[in-house]
C-alpha cells in the first residue's frame, strides 16, 4: 500500500467527477478511467431531442459549484452536460481522467487492484471505486422482424443526429421518460410521429418556466438563492406531495392518486382516449415522467398513439397487435436501460478469486450502496439500493462519497485492505427487503425489479439515506491481509 493510497476510479459521469473532485482534495493519487471522449457519463450519451432533466435543475447541482444560469426550472440536458465539463475543467479534474479508455477487468491481487484497459494495459491501485452508473446499457427488445426493418433504427441514447426528419414519419416505442420527452419534442415541431405505448404511464404534467433574468440575477446572491431553493422546495412537496406517500400506503398516496386523475381529466377531453391513456398499475411503482405538455401533443393532428403489444416489424414499418401496419422511415427505441448491469460486462475478481458475477448470480445487492463483500477495497457510487428514485443524484453522492472519505482514512491509517462482511450485507439487505412491501415500488415490474423479483432501490426517506453514514461501523467489515512483503 502506498503512503497516500491511489486509487482508480472508473467512469467520469456525474459520479465519478464528483468523487475525483473530493479524492483530489482529500490528497489522494487518482486516476479516471473514461471509455468516452469527454466526461458526463449518461448526460454525455444521451442527447435525444427534448432531453430535460426531471428534477429541479438547482437540486441536480454540486454544492461545490452552484450555478446560476439555467434557463429553465428543468434543464435541457445539454445544459447539465456543460455543466458537468466546467466542473471538471474549474476543478482540474481533466489532467486526472484517461480518456477512450475502457476498463475490461480488474481484479484483486496481493493486496491491490489490476486494472486491464481494452487496449491492454494495466494498472494498478490500492483502491478501486466504480462510477459507471446505471442507465447505460441500452435495452433492445427482440421483436420478430426487427433485422428486416430498411428505415433508420436506434436506441433513444444513440441519438442519430445525421438524420433528417422532414417528410419522415417516426415510430417511438416506449413510453418511459425518454420516449414521452422524444415524442413531446417530435410533435412539437410538426413531425408525423406514431408513439407505440404497451403500457400506459402515470405521467406527472408540470410547467417547465424559463428562468428570468431577474431570478438569475437573485440566484448570484446567496441568500437570495437560498429563498429561491426554499421556494422551489415548498412548490415541489405542493405538485408532489410529501415523499413518504410512496413509502407507506396512507390519505397521501390516495391524494397523490386524485391529484393525477383530475391532471387526466383537465388534459384530455375525450372520454375514450383517457380511458386508454389511464394506466392499470398503481401510481408511483414505476418512475414517474415528467412534461409540461405530453398529453396536448398526443392529441394533436401529427401524433398518434397506438396501444397494446406490438405485433412484428417489417421492412417499411411496424405492425402493431391488432395486424394494423403502421409504415415507418424511422424507428426509435425509447425502450430503457438494462439497469442491473452496474459494472458488468468488467469483469471483476475480488478475494480467493470470486469473481462480481458468483456474487451477483441471481439478484444484485451491495452493502449500503457502496460496498460489496469479498470485494476488498471496491466501493461503487449508486451502487445497488441507493436512492435512485428520491434523491437528487447529487445529494445521493454527497452522503455516499463522504462515508467512503471516511472510510478510506481508516483504511490508510491501519494500512489494511477492507471490505463488508456477508452478514452485515445479508443485514442490510433484509432491512431493505423487509420494508418494500409497503411502497409502491414493489407493486408492479419495473426497471428497478432485478432477475428475483426484488425492487432494487432505496425504501426509506431521503433523510434516512443520510443518517445511515452517520456511523461508520467497522464492526460491519472484515479486514484483507496483506501479503508480507507489503508489511515491511
Ligand atoms: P423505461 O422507463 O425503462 O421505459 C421503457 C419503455 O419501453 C416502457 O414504456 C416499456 O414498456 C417500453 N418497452 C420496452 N420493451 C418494449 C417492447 N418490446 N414493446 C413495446 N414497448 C416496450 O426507460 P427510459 O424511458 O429510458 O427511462 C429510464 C430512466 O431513465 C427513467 O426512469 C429515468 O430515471 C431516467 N431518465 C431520466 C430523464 C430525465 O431526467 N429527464 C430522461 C430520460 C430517462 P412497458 O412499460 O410495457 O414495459
Amino acid at each position: 500500500m502506498s503512503a497516500r493510497l491511489r486509487i482508480g476510479i472508473i467512469g467520469a459521469g456525474m459520479a465519478g467527477l464528483y468523487a475525483a473532485y473530493r479524492l483530489k482534495e482529500s490528497g489522494y493519487e487518482v486516476v479516471v478511467f473514461e471509455k468516452n471522449s469527454d466526461v458526463g457519463g449518461t448526460w454525455l450519451q444521451n442527447d435525444y431531442p427534448g432531453l430535460h432533466v426531471d428534477v429541479i435543475t438547482r437540486s441536480y447541482e454540486f454544492a461545490e459549484m452552484r450555478s446560476s444560469t439555467w434557463s429553465k426550472r428543468y434543464a435541457p440536458g445539454v445544459e447539465i452536460g456543460a455543466y458537468l465539463k466546467s466542473f471538471a475543467r474549474r476543478k482540474g479534474l481533466y489532467p486526472l481522467i484517461r480518456f477512450g479508455s475502457e476498463v475490461a477487468e480488474a481484479s484483486w491481487h496481493d493486496g491491490v487492484w489490476q486494472i486491464v484497459t481494452t487496449d491492454g494495459e494495466t494498472h494498478v491501485f490500492d483502491v478501486a471505486m466504480v462510477a459507471t452508473g446505471f442507465l447505460r446499457v441500452p435495452k433492445m427488445p427482440r421483436i420478430e422482424g426487427m433485422d428486416d426493418f430498411r428505415g433508420t433504427a436506434f436506441h433513444s441514447s444513440r441519438w442519430d443526429h445525421s438524420l433528417s426528419f422532414t417528410g419522415k414519419r417516426v415510430g417511438v416505442i416506449g413510453t418511459g421518460s425518454s420516449g414521452i420527452q422524444i415524442v413531446s419534442e417530435l410533435g412539437k415541431r410538426g413531425h408525423d410521429v406514431v408513439h407505440f405505448i404497451r403500457t400506459p404511464q402515470w405521467i406527472q404534467i408540470k410547467e417547465n418556466p424559463s428562468i428570468s433574468w431577474l431570478e438569475k440575477l437573485l440566484l448570484r446572491i446567496p441568500a437570495l438563492a437560498k429563498y429561491w431553493d426554499t421556494r422551489m422546495a415548498r412548490l415541489r412537496v405542493k405538485t408532489d406531495g410529501p415523499e413518504t406517500w410512496r413509502l407507506e400506503p396512507g390519505p397521501d398516496r390516495d391524494a397523490a392518486n386524485q391529484r393525477f386523475l383530475d391532471v387526466l381529466e383537465q388534459e384530455i377531453p375525450d372520454p375514450a382516449l383517457r380511458r386508454k391513456l389511464t394506466p392499470a398499475e398503481p401510481l408511483g411503482c414505476k418512475r414517474i415522467p415528467k412534461s409540461p405538455d405530453y398529453y396536448r401533443v398526443l392529441q394533436r393532428p401529427n401524433v398518434q398513439p397506438v396501444f397494446g403489444p406490438l405485433g412484428h416489424i417489417e421492412h417499411d414499418g411496424v405492425v402493431d397487435g391488432t395486424g394494423v401496419k403502421h409504415t415507418l422511415d424511422v424507428i426509435v427505441f425509447a425502450t430503457g436501460f438494462d439497469t442491473h448491469a452496474y459494472m458488468r460486462p468488467m469483469r471483476i475478481t475480488g478475494a480467493n478469486g470470486v469473481t462480481l458475477d458468483e456474487l451477483w448470480q441471481g439478484a444484485v445487492f451491495s452493502y449500503r450502496g457502496v460496498g460489496l463483500p469479498q470485494m476488498p477495497n471496491l466501493f461503487l457510487l449508486n451502487g445497488p439500493f441507493a436512492p435512485i428514485n428520491s434523491l437528487a443524484i447529487p445529494l445521493c453522492l454527497r452522503d455516499e462519497v463522504g462515508y467512503l472519505l471516511r472510510l478510506l482514512a481508516v483504511i490508510e491509517r491501519d494500512r489494511t485492505p477492507i471490505a463488508p462482511t456477508r452478514a452485515a450485507t445479508d443485514r442490510f439487505v433484509d432491512t431493505i427487503r423487509e420494508k418494500l412491501p409497503q411502497t409502491t415500488y414493489s407493486l408492479c415490474d419495473n426497471w428497478y425489479t432485478d432477475a428475483s423479483g426484488t425492487q432494487v432501490i432505496w425504501p426509506f426517506t431521503r433523510a434516512e439515506h443520510g443518517r445511515q453514514y452517520d456511523e461508520l461501523n467497522l464492526d460491519d467489515f472484515e479486514t484483507f491481509g496483506l501479503p508480507v512483503e507489503a508489511l515491511s
